[in-house]
């Protein structure tokens, strides 16, 4: 695979799906273009103490940042010398992964401007939020983006000041009053440029601010979610609308750090990034919920990740976009595991830089209306809790059949019905998801939210596996943790109840537990056979987080199969259909260590058999060449590795 711009491709996906009339949850899921990264740079995070000079010192790498609250830095090698060097670190008992550094885009789709406007703030039942509660300048919501316009009229208001650099002239005095590493960020904070000014000069995060928090009732414009919020403006991403992931994990550790109750992502791009899951962490640390895009590929998160949206951590809340008809947005992607609820994001009518106003439409525009309403039930239930925020949105979003199945909680946000909790449980199952597989024998982790309107107090919290009752392991903050081991083959029920006075609220999730044919990346193929119609047959195998895999299919006498990856604890890595011609999984990069499934469902009454192959995808092979010179042969020893071959060339040659 080339690293091909993914803008470009972007548009080649969406009017594929045109095309087709729109995405159906039926339909094989759109391929995701390759990911684009910057040439030359990796993240690394090391183990402990170790001395990290000497680790990059080995492999000819340069220090350009360093991020020590998550152990790892951003380095600079040879362009020509990343796969080399990272398959160098990945050895390196002293490193703890190592991997490029992506390119991400703001997630934003061009329309034609037709609906009268802020059609959204109807469909989410803000006004009926607004007779409860305008919002709180005791809100402080992080906006990740391109920057934010802070002189509009319907912002300027709203924009965060630093409290540690607005002493009598600390804000210009070139000194870092605060100490937080940044001099003279009184009013957030540019990454793209390296400066205090993070006005913005795209007008996607504008865009954005306006619908999280632009003043209410002010005779002007539009009104956000909140017409009283801080909004503290973020800039990572470019001129252009992109961005690093170094820069994404500068950010998040930036708006972590300096307070922010909820971050706003309406970006998207990359591969699995264990830095930026750490930077996530470390917000989920300081309390800090982080809304994200689910991206705009129209494709299935649950086959094919979009990250940050994918981010399977307690405190991510990855939002689809829907339309005025309560409809999944044609290019929304969705996901029934990965994606969690759908909010507006369809001709969306915010503030623009300049003073201005501009209608957009992506999954973008629906994030902020997810983080405004969590910004709003904050103002109303200001000892809420993070994960508490995440419980109260996901359980007051309205049934809404174009979200069911396709989103984990089904719905499409409802913030009035959130900030009307009144007393009242509210529970959320984070992990496992629905379809789980487990071996029997192994324990099962477990993750449940469990609050009072968002509030982690005040709460009565019991589970139990097929009614036998677990222990719940509290971390304080309204989630809860633990294990279950499955005794025998069959359906396996996680239930969970909350009680609040008399209220009480109960959630399930079902899986199975399995006992699996053991495979490994990189071993021989295993030949599987079922005899019963409806009978599914697994494979397991130990995967660990950055490897690199694909999976081969071959022989297969069933006439039609789905083949999928699961990761531990449930949710696809990915999902091919197989056939008598066989089939095939195209390199993943595993997100997290730990036991995988490979899940052969036959179509209907089909049985029969398939071999299975599983690869261990090395690095790229490398080679280069000389115009004139003699004939270079560079060769590929596994299904989906790749093969580069550099020479120099001179400009007129
Ligand atoms: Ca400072």
């Amino acid at each position: 695979m080339d690293r091909t711009r993914r803008i470009s491709l972007l548009i080649v996906t969406v009017l594929g799906l045109l095309a087709l009339g729109g995405p159906a949850s039926t339909a094989a899921p759109a391929k995701k273009p390759a990911q684009e990264a910057v040439p030359g740079e990796l993240l690394i995070g090391f183990r402990g103490d170790v001395d990290q000079k000497a680790v990059l010192k080995a492999v000819g790498a340069t220090e350009k940042k360093s991020f020590k609250k998550i152990h790892g830095a951003l380095v600079r090698v040879g362009p020509d010398a990343v796969e080399e060097t990272l398959a160098k670190l990945r050895k390196d008992p002293r490193v703890r992964y190592a991997e490029q550094n992506f390119v991400v885009h703001a997630d934003v789709v061009p329309n034609d401007p037709s609906f009268s406007s802020l059609w959204g703030m109807n469909s989410i039942g803000a006004p009926s939020a607004w007779n409860v509660t305008a919002g709180s300048a005791a809100v402080t919501v992080a906006d990740i983006d391109t920057g934010v316009d802070w002189s509009h009229p319907d912002l300027s208001a709203q924009i965060w000041v630093n409290p540690g650099e607005n002493c009598a002239g600390c804000r210009t005095d070139g000194v870092d009053n605060d100490h937080n590493g940044y001099v003279d960020d009184w009013r957030g904070w540019d990454f793209a440029n390296g400066d205090n000014n993070p006005m913005d000069d795209h007008g996607h995060g504008t865009h954005v601010a306006g619908t999280i928090g632009a003043v209410g009732n002010n005779g002007v414009g539009v009104a956000g979610v909140n017409w009283n919020v801080q909004i503290m403006p973020v800039k990572f991403l470019n001129a252009q609308g992109s961005g690093t992931t170094a820069d994404a994990v500068s950010a998040v550790l930036y708006a972590a750090q300096n307070g922010a109750d909820v971050m706003n992502n309406s970006w998207a791009g990359g591969d699995y990034s264990q830095a930026l899951a750490d930077a996530i962490t470390v917000a989920d640390q300081h309390n800090s919920l982080f809304v994200a895009a689910a991206g705009n590929d129209g494709s299935d998160n649950d086959a094919d990740p979009t990250y940050p949206a994918s981010y399977d951590l307690p405190n991510v809340v990855a939002v689809a976009a829907t339309d005025s008809s309560d409809d999944l947005a044609y290019f929304s992607n969705y996901g029934a595991q990965s994606v969690d609820l759908g909010a507006p994001g369809v001709n969306i009518y915010s503030t623009w830089p300049g003073g201005g106003y501009q209608y957009l439409s992506g999954t973008s525009m629906a994030t902020p209306h997810v983080a405004g309403a969590a910004a709003l039930a904050k103002a109303e239930f200001p000892a809420a809790t993070a994960v508490g925020l995440k419980a109260l949105l996901l359980g007051s979003a309205d049934a809404d059949p174009a979200l069911s199945g396709v989103t984990t909680a089904g719905g499409r946000l409802n913030v009035g019905t959130a900030v009307s909790c009144s007393s009242s449980p509210q529970v959320w199952l984070d992990s496992p998801r629905p379809g789980f597989i487990v071996d029997v024998g192994t324990p099962v982790s477990f993750s449940a939210i469990a609050t009072d309107c968002a509030d982690s107090g005040g709460v009565s919290v019991s589970a139990n596996v097929n009614g036998t009752a677990v222990a719940l392991t509290p971390r304080g903050d309204g989630l809860y943790s633990g294990t279950f081991t499955p005794a025998e083959r069959g359906a396996v029920t996680f239930s969970v109840t909350a009680s609040v006075g008399g209220a009480s609220t109960t959630r399930n999730v079902t899986g199975s537990a399995t006992q699996a044919y053991p495979i490994s990346a990189g071993g021989p193929p295993v030949s599987v056979t079922t005899t019963s119609p409806g009978e599914n047959a697994e494979l397991r195998f130990s995967g660990t987080a950055g490897e690199r895999i694909s999976l081969g299919i071959s022989g297969v006498t069933m006439t039609a199969a789905q083949v999928s990856i699961v990761k531990p604890g449930g949710g696809n890595v990915a999902m091919t259909y197989a056939g008598t011609s066989g089939g095939f999984i195209d390199t993943k990069t595993l997100p997290v260590t730990g036991a995988y499934t490979i899940v052969i469902d036959p179509l209907l009454s089909v049985t029969g058999s398939m071999t299975l192959t599983l690869y261990d995808v090395p690095a790229d092979a490398v080679g280069t060449i000389t115009p004139g010179g003699p004939t270079t042969s560079i060769s590929i020893g596994t299904p989906c590795q790749n093969a580069r071959v550099t020479f120099t060339g001179a400009a007129g040659q």
